[in-house]
């Protein structure tokens, strides 16, 4: 039997017979794991409640035939218990969680900046350092960012003529110039263009700043950013398949 060890965050359970669990992990060596818990529901399980949706954990691991088995559990960040307070906090977290999933691949290779981003988005959550809104819009940005898919708020995503520019194009990757505009763009105003390059980089002194009006358009702009590059993502994968 071969162990290893890893650290990673919980994203999602499901239950596997009788007293078992599938949980799904993000970890900094291997990205996205599913890996069983053998006996976790039962009361007197010796994991207790280190393997619930945004638990920060040490792992060790034996592979398996097909799904490796969860041997030891340490807990690094209690998210879990210190995210249960806060309804605005928890349903952001969800969002980051399902983010995660979706934007790391289970190939194996590791994925230690996606890791350091959800733990970074998640202690800013229960430090309650800015709303949960715009954490979680920042750590999808950047989530974004570390997947290869980084957008451009300043110069010209086409041609890259220096910005600001006033129109955003998604399947372009960012703002257009005058001359590349395409049909279908959307104009949103310099103060969420500002907003978004702020979020970003993380640059919480600005995005603090921003009105309601301005982080609302952001949030539109960056769900319509992830939505493109998920629906890719999994239309390439429906290709695989057949
Ligand atoms: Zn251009």
């Amino acid at each position: 039997m071969t162990l290893y060890r890893d650290a990673g965050v919980v994203l999602r359970t499901h239950k596997l017979g009788e007293a078992d669990r599938i949980v799904t992990l993000l970890t900094r060596e291997r990205g996205l794991v599913r890996a069983v818990a053998k006996g976790v529901r039962k009361t007197s399980s010796r994991f207790g409640g280190r393997l619930e949706p945004f638990m920060h954990v040490d792992l060790q691991l034996a592979e398996g035939r097909s799904l490796d088995i969860i041997t030891q559990v340490e807990t690094l960040n209690p998210f879990a218990r210190d995210l249960g307070s806060s309804y605005p906090a928890y349903t952001a977290g969800t969002a980051m969680l399902e983010t995660a999933e979706r934007l790391v691949s289970e190939d194996g290779e590791p994925a230690i900046q996606q890791v350091q981003l959800l733990v970074g988005a998640l202690k800013a959550l229960v430090g309650a350092r800015s709303t949960p809104g715009l954490i979680l819009d920042s750590y999808q940005l950047r989530a974004l960012a570390v997947a290869g898919f980084a957008p451009s708020f300043d110069a010209c995503a086409r041609c890259g003529t220096e910005g600001p520019h006033r129109s955003f194009h998604a399947p372009s990757g960012g703002m257009l110039c005058p001359d590349c505009r395409v049909p279908g763009s959307a104009s949103p105003s310099p103060a969420t263009v500002t907003l978004l390059a702020a979020l970003l980089v993380g640059d919480w002194e600005v995005a603090n700043a921003a009105d309601d009006r301005t982080r609302r358009e952001a949030s539109g702009i960056i769900a319509a950013y992830l939505s493109w590059h998920l629906e890719r993502g999994l239309r390439s994968l429906s290709h695989v398949d057949r």
